[in-house]
């Protein structure tokens, strides 16, 4: 039986792609309840992430808690994890082999976890979970089955920062995931 000590250990000091190279500080496993009914996903650890071995502690991540506490819940109620687990140089995107490599351990993760729902955080995070090369304004609004989940894609928190005018369709996207969860919807 799988659970997340192990597959953290299965990781071990990584190399199985280039980031291992290329500056990054340490792996960014993922963070929170083992149990979560809630899992978000991002795209991969920035800098502040990198240093502090956790997803979502910077800016982006100020905003991803309160995204979680409008909804009611706390950080340490849900489970946070990325794509990719390591730092990719300047914050370029993860390129296709990084995800290929990485993958593996975010899908143990959630069979693991088995959230209830999963929130896509961004183009990214959506397009690799999804395997779809549509763009995130024809993803969000919709609800996708996702490995035992309901994936619901949504924008990026850093995208959030940039654009304030998202406010509202990231509620309805938060509402519609709150609604999941209550076995509403
Ligand atoms: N952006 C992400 O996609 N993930 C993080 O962990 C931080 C910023």
């Amino acid at each position: 039986m799988d659970d997340l000590p192990s597959i953290r250990a299965d990781i071990g000091d990584c190399t199985r792609c280039k980031l291992c190279g290329l500056g990054r500080k340490q792996i960014v496993f993922g963070v929170g309840n083992p149990c979560a009914d809630l899992m978000f996903v991002g795209e991969a650890p920035g800098r502040d992430e990198d240093l502090q071995g956790e997803p979502f502690v910077g800016r982006s991540g100020q905003k991803l808690t309160q995204i979680i506490e409008a909804i009611g819940l706390k950080r340490p109620d849900v489970y946070i994890a990325n794509v990719i687990k390591c730092r990719p140089p300047d914050n370029r995107n993860p390129e296709p082999d990084e995800v290929a490599a990485c993958e593996p351990f975010l899908f143990r993760q959630v069979d693991f976890i088995r959230p209830k729902v999963i929130v896509a955080l961004g183009t990214f995070a959506a397009r690799s979970l999804l395997k779809t090369d549509e763009p995130i304004s024809r993803l969000r609004g919709r609800v996708f089955d996702y490995r035992g989940a309901k994936l619901i894609p949504t924008f990026h928190p850093a995208y959030l920062l940039r654009n304030p005018g998202c406010r509202r369709e990231v509620w309805e996207d938060m509402k519609k995931a709150r609604a999941l969860l209550n076995g509403e919807g």
